[in-house]
């Protein structure tokens, strides 16, 4: 059976290592939107979204994401990560998933406190090289400032700054979690306890998709 997962969570819920794991266990593309961007930062259309913190106009995203879907390695099945953020992009993305004769088959929401979020990334650091992820308190790396796994010199995220953080939270909380309330009408939502430790909030994930294809 088809896999569509969505996963939300605010940022620094650990939704990128979550994704990881999901992806690689069920044989889904990991579509994360802010990755995307990222790697479109030279682009004049996303580069002032992401030193701001505030999210890119809902139509630019949903065409980038519908092309996205499109492509044959998502026909088997896909996670997406960082979207839908609003209402529309949830609706357009429905409409959108209808015509092609597919559906969300679960949403995963991680839910970790404030404080925990802010404590998180303000200690992420990230390698530019591989993409490996550390935290300066949770995660640190074997030698400081320097990646475990490639040995680059680690970097410290631009929108991970104090008053981004502070922004994209609460750009999270406006526009975010009205869409627990969308998904949790159309039933296929599943609450996960982000505070607990990544192996147990991907067992808690695998156990639900599991459960649900019985
Ligand atoms: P993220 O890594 O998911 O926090 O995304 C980084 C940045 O990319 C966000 O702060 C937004 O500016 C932009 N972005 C990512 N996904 C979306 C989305 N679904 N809608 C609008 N903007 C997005």
């Amino acid at each position: 059976m088809e896999k569509n997962f969505i996963l939300f969570g605010p940022p620094g819920a650990g939704k990128g290592t979550q994704a990881k794991m999901i992806s690689k266990r069920f044989e889904v593309l990991h579509l994360s939107t802010g990755d995307m961007i990222r790697e479109a930062k030279d682009d004049p259309v996303f580069a002032p979204y992401l030193t701001s913190g505030q999210l890119v106009p809902d139509q630019i995203i949903v065409d980038m994401v519908e092309k996205r879907l499109q492509r044959e390695d998502c026909k088997s099945g896909f996670l997406l990560d960082g979207f839908p953020r609003t209402l529309f992009q949830a609706e357009e993305l429905d409409k959108f998933l209808k015509k092609m004769n597919r559906k969300i088959t679960e949403v995963f929401c991680i839910e970790v406190p404030e404080e925990d979020i802010i404590k998180r990334l303000s200690g992420r650091r990230v390698c530019p090289a591989c993409g490996g992820s550390f935290n300066l308190v949770l995660k640190p790396s074997k030698k400081e400032g320097v990646c475990d796994f490639c040995g680059a010199k680690l970097v410290q995220r631009k929108d991970d700054n104090p008053d981004t953080i502070k922004e994209r939270l609460d750009v999270y909380k406006k526009q975010t979690e009205i869409l627990i309330e969308y998904y949790t009408k159309a039933g296929n939502i599943v609450r996960v306890d982000g505070t607990l430790s990544p192996e147990q909030v991907f067992e808690k994930i695998e156990n639900f998709v599991n459960n649900n294809i019985k």
